[in-house]
Order: C-alpha cells, then structure tokens, then sequence
C-alpha cells in the first residue's frame, strides 16, 4: 500500500502503518492539550490510542494464524487509522474455514476482554496513574480505571466486527455461510448488499452522532463494492485458460533497450506491460508503473539491463484463467507471460483481462439486441 511503512515483523508475518495512523496520534495529542494544557493528559491520551491499536493488531494476528494454519500465507498486516487489514495471498475457498478465519479476529478481542476481566475481579490495585493537579478529571486516575476502558473497548471492537457488513468479519462469515448453499460469487454478491445496506444505515446514524462512523461506512461500501465487482470477474472467467485471454500482439524488449524506447512505446502502441529478454536470455517484468519510476530516478537514456528487475513468470498456454488472475489481483504477480514451447506467445496483466471482460460484456449486448 502506497503511504505505509513497515514497522515491525512479528511472527514472521511484517506489520505495517500507514502514514495516516500518525495524524491520528497527532490529532488526539493536540485536542487533548487544547483542553488541558497539561503534558501528562497528553500522554495519557496518546498511550492509550497505542493501546487500543496494539489490541486492533493481535486482532489482525488472530486471522493471520488461523489462516496459517490451513496453508494460506499472510502477505502483511496494515495498521490504518480506521482498524487493520491483514492482506492474505487469499482467502480459503473451504467456507467452513473461511468462517474460522473470520471468526478469529473478534475471538482474540473477546479473550483479552476476559483476561482483563478475570483479573479485575480478583480485586488487586494495581496502583495510581500519575494524573494532572490542574485536571484530576481528565482521562485515568488509575491503571484499574484503564483497565475498564480497555475491556470495554475490546467488547465493542469484537461486537463491531461481528457486525455482518461485508467486507467486515461478520460480513465474511455470512458470505461464507451463503457460500455453504450458493456458488461462491453469488453468496459474495448477496453479502456485499446487506454490507451496503449497512454501510448507508451507519453513514446515516454517522452524520447524527459520530463523523468517525461515516468514514467506517464509505470504507465498508467500496470495499464490497470491491470485492464483490473482482468476484464477478472472476467468475466470468470460470472455465477459460490463458491462451483465451491473453494479449498476443506485443513487444519484447531487450536489455540493451532505453527507458526512453519503452516510453515511446508505450505513447505509440498502447501497450503499457513489457518482457524484457535479457543479454542472458531470461526474461524480466517492466511494468508501467516500474516504467514510470525508473525514467525518474534514472533518466530516460538508461538501458533497462542496468535496472534490477523482476522475473517474468511464464505459465503454459491452457493454465487456468481464474487462478491467473487471483495472483495478479493479490499483486503476487504483475504480469505473466504464456509460453508456447520455449517462446513467449501471449502476456497477460489486470488490463488485459479486464479489457476482455469489457469486450466480451459488448459482444453479449449486441447478441442480445440483434
Ligand atoms: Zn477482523
């Protein structure tokens, strides 16, 4: 994701924030002090937003290792102002453990809910929290006061997730429950309108009671908008190979080529992903977004053979469609190239099947019309 960073890798799996996170942080620091004026309430305020986010990441961990335990990686987990997002390679296609999965996240809130709450009812004093002599008010007076607040939060971020607005976890584990009696595109379609259904009830009691609601609601309406439309797409590709959707007309180029010659290329003939055959024969990716980076760190006269790029991934000519375009749409691949005996045939990148799909979506009016 473009404007975050890796943090910090635990367990194997890299923890990322996004810039924004920290306007978050910036933004609770300064309201507090415009109250207060007082460095401790600021403190207070800001180690508690950190908590409460440490508490949203072992949140992301609990889909993360639940998923690891049926054979499915977990690329990165995103801290974003709004929750996290673990980005998985994909999601299981066994519903049953689909529903595991998305129940993991709210179960580790439920249980750090209940951890806290075993240990407040053993009735220890865990001590007094510096507070402010001007503000004796503001925020926690001592470290059981905040335990409270963190019990609390943690039940309404398990509740909240359980919510079944797709793409939230609720919403996965009705679309996966939908899957259980529909075929997998349908049941995501159907848990994609209560998800919208949901999202315009929440934008709604977000505009009268809380604007943080309403930024949840847009998240949660393009995201199954989202996922809903590469569903479709994917199963308008049910059945077809890569021979059926690739791009057979293009150019290779060769590692004594320019940036610039790719440039020119790609303002002429449109074709914006390229093969780059190496002086030793191996063939490498420049997409246009590597393009446009590349011109810019090192001018248009550099030869791509000077430029580390990645490996083009070849696949035979009757791989299956679907499968292809679940790796470029969880960007573990960016183009592959098909190949027919040895020799490079066709290309296939996101454009192109969407291109098709396009195509083939005109072609089914025009029957439909004549
Ligand atoms: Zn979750």
């Amino acid at each position: 994701m473009i404007w975050s960073r890796k943090f910090t890798r635990i367990a194997g799996i890299d923890v990322h924030v996004h810039l924004t996170f920290f306007l978050i942080l910036l933004w609770i620091g300064l309201s507090v002090w415009r109250q207060t004026a007082d460095p401790i309430a600021v403190a207070q305020g800001i180690g508690f937003i950190l908590i409460l986010f440490a508490c949203v990441v072992m949140h992301e961990f609990g889909h993360a290792l639940t998923a690891r335990r049926f054979g499915i990686k977990t690329l990165r987990i995103t801290l974003l102002p709004i929750g996290g997002v673990a980005t998985m390679e994909k999601m299981p296609d066994d519903p049953k453990q689909e529903i595991l999965v998305a129940l993991a996240g709210p179960a580790v809130n439920m249980a750090i809910a209940a951890v806290i709450w075993l240990y407040l009812s053993l009735g220890i004093n865990p001590g007094e929290l510096p507070t402010s002599q001007a503000n004796p008010s503001i925020l926690f007076t001592s470290v059981t006061h905040m335990l409270y607040s963190v019990m609390y939060l943690n039940i309404v971020l398990g509740v909240f997730n359980l919510l079944p607005a797709f793409p939230m976890d609720g919403g996965r584990v009705l679309r996966a429950a939908l899957a259980l009696y529909m075929p997998h595109y349908k049941a995501t379609e159907k848990a994609a309108t209560v998800g919208q259904g949901l999202a315009l009830v929440m934008f709604i009691l977000g505009l009268l009671y809380n604007p943080f609601l309403m930024l949840i609601s847009v998240f949660i309406w393009l995201g199954a908008a989202g996922e809903a439309g590469a569903e479709k797409l994917q199963h308008a590709l049910h059945g077809l190979t890569a021979k059926d959707i690739m791009l057979s007309t293009f150019t290779t180029l060769n590692g004594d080529d320019t940036l610039g010659k790719a440039i020119d290329l790609s303002v002429h003939s449109g074709q914006h992903n390229f093969p780059v055959k190496m002086d030793n024969g191996d063939l490498k990716v420049l997409t246009h977004p590597m393009l446009l980076t590349a011109v810019r760190e090192h001018g248009e006269h550099t030869a791509l053979r000077e430029l580390s790029l990645p490996t083009l991934t070849c696949v035979e000519p009757h791989a299956d469609a679907e499968t292809l375009l679940k790796n470029l749409h969880s960007g573990k691949s960016l183009l592959f190239g098909v190949t027919k005996n040895h020799v490079l045939t066709g290309l296939i990148s996101m454009e192109e099947v969407l291109e098709w799909l396009s195509l083939r979506q005109e072609t089914a009016k025009g029957k439909k019309q004549f």
